[in-house]
């Protein structure tokens, strides 16, 4: 563990909105962080609803966008940073918003390629892990969009220790902001791939993707922004009615509905060909490319018949397939495919027209695979616990 890393933290911790809070009763069926006393978060707010805070503290409504500033812009780390306040101001703040700002508890960086894996604990205890990626084109942040996972893929390994819960807004932007800070880097784009279920978060990823992406914040590029789904088909239809222009990935990882059973519970609930159709109804609706993302699993979908199924399943389809070669957890006896089937694959696909890439893996020497590294740190302070 890096104890260097900052650690402080300001507000009180474990607090959330206000009752009668725009997303208080949503946060509740969403089962995210309890309340004790009620504080609000401010750093989940749009600028419009700090707007109205402000003027209900009886304040001019352009310290809303100065404090906004300091949080989505300047990343502060607290309300004590905010030296453009006065310092009565500063003060009602604190007594009254939760500022949210993780705590970093361990940083691994990868001596094969740079790739940055980060662990942070919540306010309640839960820890989240998050990586940060370098590419050519620039630095992207893959973010958790739930502490663990309830959708049961039999190959992930966030998934083993079921759903704690899910992620505030501002659980999610921070986890952008720290590494940003924490690397000195500027992030550039932003995956949400990593720990959780974004769609199973639904109000709550909308509000990070627009404050995100909004203007008055780090105003990433939406076309920067890709959120992977295991495919639920009403929000993914409501995503696609909310016409933002990121990406969207489908983790596919079968080509026929008796085979995705196998890998993935989903397959009992949606028919893949609605969750096909939602796909078409993406882009039809956002002009967006839908990435269909397939994890490669030895002996299991990696056939020269499960290439042929998926090129014809997506012939004609403007998308784009990223082979993944699995990451093999220990809970689970799945192996990669060989290097040479995993060729032999993507050309298959490719006679179909399709555009297909072979995900780079990255970080492995820093337990890359998702989840990986959360599930190591829980496990060990469970036997810490159990001594
Ligand atoms: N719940 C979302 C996002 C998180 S998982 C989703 O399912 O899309 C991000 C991607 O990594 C998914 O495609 C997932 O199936 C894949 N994945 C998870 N564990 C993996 C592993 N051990 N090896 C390869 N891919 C994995």
């Amino acid at each position: 563990m890096r104890r260097h890393l900052r650690k402080r933290r300001t507000g009180t911790h474990g607090k959330t909105a206000a009752r009668g809070s725009p997303f208080r009763a949503k946060r509740e069926r969403e089962n995210t962080a309890v309340t004790d006393m009620e504080k609000r978060d401010i750093k989940s707010l749009t600028l419009e609803e700090l707007k109205c805070d402000m003027a209900e503290l009886g304040e001019k409504s352009f310290r809303a966008g100065q404090i906004y500033q300091w949080m989505h812009e300047k990343l502060s780390d607290g309300f004590a940073d905010m030296t453009s306040l006065s310092k009565n101001l500063r003060r009602k703040l604190e007594e009254r918003c939760e500022y949210v700002c993780l705590e970093a508890v361990d940083r691994r960086i990868s001596a094969a390629d740079g790739t940055e894996k980060y662990l942070f604990r919540l306010s309640d205890g839960n820890v989240i892990e998050s990586v940060l990626m370098r590419y050519h084109h620039g630095n992207s942040v893959c973010i958790s969009s739930q502490a663990g996972c309830r959708m049961g893929c039999r190959f992930c390994a966030s998934t083993l220790g079921g759903l704690k819960r899910s992620l505030r807004p501002s659980e999610m932007l921070d986890q952008v902001y720290r590494i940003q800070k924490i690397s000195g880097e500027r992030v550039t784009h932003v995956v949400v791939m990593g720990t959780g279920e974004p769609l199973d978060n639904y109000d709550n990823l909308l509000r990070f993707l627009r404050i995100l992406t909004g203007e008055h914040g780090l105003h990433i590029s939406q076309r920067n922004v890709t959120v992977s789904t295991y495919g639920i088909v009403e929000k993914m239809r409501a995503l696609a009615g909310e016409k933002l222009q990121i990406t969207l990935a489908l983790s596919l990882h079968a080509s026929s509905q008796e085979k995705r059973k196998q890998l993935m519970p989903v397959a009992f609930r949606y028919e893949l060909d609605d969750v096909l159709e939602a796909c078409r109804y993406y882009f039809a609706q956002t002009g967006r490319r839908i990435t269909f993302e397939y994890s490669l699993v030895g002996g299991v979908n990696d056939t020269p018949e499960d290439a042929a199924g998926l090129g014809r399943m997506l012939a004609g389809f403007n998308c784009h397939v990223n082979l993944i070669p699995v990451n093999p957890i220990r809970e689970r006896d799945y192996v990669q495919s060989d290097r040479e089937v995993i060729r032999a694959f993507k050309n298959r696909l490719e006679k179909y027209g399709i555009n297909v890439t072979i995900r780079r893996e990255m970080g492995r020497d820093i337990n890359g695979a998702c989840g990986q590294l959360r599930r190591s740190y829980i496990e060990v302070r469970e036997r810490e616990e159990q001594v």
